[in-house]
């Protein structure tokens, strides 16, 4: 009998099982996969570690976070600047001096907020109900066309008037010449890949790869007090009030050889509409790689269906309200707790998933209570 079976061995599955195990309880960890490290899974390739389900850049401002993943890895010091490419002309990543230089010539903060001023001035004094309003009233017209509705309309499947505004504010918006992509003061990738970091919280906690959860529901729940269950919620319950919406992504990866340099950044989007990747992402450049040869991914954003990889849960309202629905139903069953992305149908971050775990890992763990 294990104290906790853990469904999932990605980032939420590996922090609960190393709690668990410093609290001296029995896991079983599995996962429907061939390998450990749910999304943040890296493949290597001639010394490249090729995130083979999208980039993934570690960030935060939460102190015992940074704290907690560096007792088990080391990481590097990549701070992520990503450019835009619209129709040919690259653009500087996040909303900064420098986009505001390549768009207007504008050189100073004053020269750059009048320029702005005059961009937004008609979407002045609206609440933004939707991403678009919320776009416009940041940034004004040319921003918004340029280098968001195009990549966010590609990336969503649907349009921008249609999606939560929350979304667009994960961009810093900024007058200083700062091309980093995010605000946290804690940045890099682990040293090794994020394989050398899941494997670590996971030391010797028996793992079972291959092996789906809902194949076998009445069999694993009867080996383990408690279940974590990471995966998704409405899958869990057989989709009982119908489907949530995730979006989901294909990926197309090259090994280039005798490439030692393709496109000079780790991280190109292509914001126009037209293209239908949104993202190139050559996975060197994370590692300050220097081998003779390199690999580029395409990233294509793509509709959900029952069956494909979720990626991004779809937060807005008619989702949120169906979510409520499975999440009362969860809180009945006192045996399973439900975290992560898909547990939590949250467009977290990694540094939020380890919170998360590390919060109900506690709570699981002193009270027997999931919260
Ligand atoms: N976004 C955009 N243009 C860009 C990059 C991002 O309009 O060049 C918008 C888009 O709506 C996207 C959101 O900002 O969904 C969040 O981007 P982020 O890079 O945080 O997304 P993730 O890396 O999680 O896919």
């Amino acid at each position: 009998m294990y104290d906790y079976l853990i469904v999932g061995a990605g980032l939420y599955g590996a922090v609960f099982a190393q709690q668990a195990k410093a609290a001296g309880k029995k896991c079983l960890v599995i996962d429907k996969r061939d390998h450990i490290a749910g999304n943040i899974f890296c493949e290597n390739t001639e010394g490249i570690h090729v995130h083979k389900y999208g980039a993934h850049i570690f960030h935060t401002s939460n102190k015992e976070v940074w704290k907690y993943v560096n007792q088990f890895v080391e990481f590097n010091n990549y701070i992520n600047t990503p450019l835009a490419n619209f129709q040919g002309k690259l653009f500087s990543l996040p909303f900064n001096m420098y986009t505001f230089y390549q768009l207007w010539g504008t050189a100073t903060p004053d020269e750059a907020k009048a320029k702005i001023e005059e961009q937004r001035s008609k979407y002045k004094g609206i609440e933004p109900q939707n991403l678009e309003e919320q776009a416009l009233s940041l940034a004004g017209d040319d921003i918004y066309r340029m280098l968001i509705k195009g990549y966010t309309e590609k990336q969503w499947g649907r349009n921008a008037n249609e999606l939560p505004a929350f979304i667009i504010r994960r961009l810093p918006f900024r007058f200083t010449y700062n091309n980093n992509y995010f605000r946290d003061p804690y940045q890099g990738i682990p040293i090794g890949g994020y394989n050398k970091l899941i494997e670590a919280l996971l030391g010797d906690t028996e793992v079972r790869l291959n092996t789906d959860f809902n194949d076998q529901k009445e069999y694993f729940r009867s080996i383990a007090k408690k279940i974590i269950y990471t995966g998704e919620i409405d899958r869990f319950f057989d989709y009982r009030f119908g489907p949530l919406e995730y979006r989901s992504l294909r990926f197309d990866h090259k090994f280039m050889k005798g490439v030692s340099n393709y496109q000079g950044n780790a991280v190109i989007n292509y914001t126009e509409k037209e293209i239908p990747f949104t993202r190139v992402i050559e996975h060197k450049h994370f590692e300050f790689g220097e081998q003779e040869d390199t690999v580029v991914t395409w990233e294509y954003p793509s509709d959900w269906k029952i069956g494909d990889e979720p990626y991004y849960p779809v937060n807005d309202e008619k989702n949120s309200l169906l979510f409520e629905k499975y999440k009362s139903l969860a809180q009945s069953d006192s045996q399973v707790v439900f975290g992560g992305r898909l547990g939590e149908y949250k467009y977290y971050d990694m540094d939020q998933v380890i919170a998360s775990a590390l919060k109900s890992a506690q709570n699981i763990l002193e009270n027997g209570q999931s919260e």
